[in-house]
C-alpha cells in the first residue's frame, strides 16, 4: 500500500468531455504521473477505443491481448488486464478497438451501465492498492461514458479554452444529472479544468473569465497552458513530466496534481516529506 492512501479505497474519476481534442486523454496521462509523483498508486483505465491513452503510456498493441473490454464484458481478472507502465506508480487497464463495439453489443445487457461499476468496485481491487483510478473517457456519450460516470465519484471536465466550449458543457451536464439521478448519486464535479490556455489570446481570457463566472469554484484554479512539449511526449510514450520535466506544461500538471491531492487530505503528509 502507498503512503498516499487515507480512505481506503481507491477514489475513481473520469475524465470526460464528448468533445473530441480536449485534452481528455492528455490531462489522464499527466495528472496519474503527478499524483504518482506524489506518492499516490494510480490506476489509468483506457475507456476509448483509440487507445491514446495505452499508447501514451508506452502499452504496444501486441500487448493488449486483455483490455478494459475483456474486463467489463467478460469479466477478466483484474492482474490480466492490468499492466505496470514505465512510470512508477502508474499502472494501465489498456484498451484497444474491441471496446468500439461495445455499445452494439450492450444493449441487451440488463447490467450494461454498471458493467464499469462492477468490474473497478470488485473486492478483489483493494489488494493493488490504488489510491486513485482514472478513468479517460472516449469523445461521446455513449454507454462507455455512461459506465465511467456510473463506476465513478466524481468526473473532471476538461474544457479547451476556445469559443464555444461552454456550451457543449450543457450537453455533458446533463447526462450527469441523469446519472445521479438513476445509477450514482454521488457522483460530484471534482472540477472543470481549462486547457490549452494561452494568456495573451483575447478570446481564451474571455472563456476563462466566462466559465470562472458561469461555474464558479467547479473551475480548477489551475489552468493548462497551451505547451507544445505536451503535444511532444506521447510519440516518446512518456507523460510530459517524465519527457520534459521542468516545462511549462510538467508545472502545470504537477499545480493540478497538488490542487486534487489536496482535497483528499494530504496537506499535512506532503508537507512531512517536503513537497
Ligand atoms: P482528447 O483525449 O480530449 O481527444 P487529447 O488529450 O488527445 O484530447 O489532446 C488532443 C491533442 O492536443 C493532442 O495532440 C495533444 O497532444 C494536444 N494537446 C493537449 N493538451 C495540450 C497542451 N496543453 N498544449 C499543446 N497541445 C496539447
Ligand atoms: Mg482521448
Amino acid at each position: 500500500m502507498s503512503e498516499f492512501l487515507f480512505h481506503g479505497a481507491p477514489r475513481i474519476m473520469a475524465l470526460a468531455n464528448q468533445k473530441g481534442g480536449v485534452a481528455k486523454t492528455t490531462t489522464t496521462i499527466n495528472l496519474a504521473a503527478g499524483l504518482a509523483e506524489l506518492g499516490a498508486k494510480v490506476l489509468v483505465v483506457d475507456l476509448d477505443p483509440q487507445g491514446n491513452a495505452s499508447t501514451g503510456l508506452g502499452i504496444e498493441v501486441a500487448q493488449r491481448s486483455l483490455t478494459t473490454y475483456d474486463l467489463m464484458v467478460d469479466e477478466s481478472p483484474l492482474d490480466l488486464v492490468i499492466h505496470d507502465t514505465g512510470i512508477v506508480g502508474v499502472s494501465i487497464c489498456p484498451a484497444n478497438s474491441d471496446l468500439s463495439s461495445a455499445d452494439m453489443e450492450l444493449i441487451a445487457n440488463e447490467k450494461r451501465s454498471h458493467l464499469l461499476h462492477d468490474a473497478l468496485r470488485q473486492p478483489a481491487m483493494d489488494a493493488f492498492g490504488f489510491d486513485f483510478i482514472l478513468i479517460d473517457c472516449p469523445p461521446s456519450l455513449s454507454l462507455l461514458t455512461v459506465n465511467a460516470l456510473v463506476a465513478s465519484h466524481s468526473v473532471l471536465i476538461p474544457l479547451q479554452s476556445e469559443f464555444f466550449a461552454l456550451e457543449g458543457l450543457s450537453q455533458l451536464m446533463l447526462t450527469i444529472r441523469e446519472v445521479r439521478q438513476t445509477a450514482n448519486s454521488e457522483l460530484r464535479i471534482e472540477g472543470v479544468l481549462l486547457t490549452m490556455y494561452d494568456k495573451r489570446n483575447n478570446l481564451a481570457q474571455l472563456v476563462e473569465a466566462d466559465a470562472r463566472e458561469n461555474l464558479g469554484e467547479l473551475v480548477f484554479e489551475t489552468m493548462i497552458p497551451r505547451n507544445v512539449r505536451i503535444s511532444e511526449a506521447p510519440s516518446y510514450a512518456l507523460p510530459v513530466l517524465a519527457y520534459d520535466s521542468a516545462s511549462k506544461g510538467s508545472e502545470a500538471y504537477r499545480a493540478l496534481s497538488l490542487e486534487i491531492a489536496r482535497r483528499y487530505g494530504v496537506d499535512s503528509k506532503l508537507q512531512e516529506s517536503g513537497v
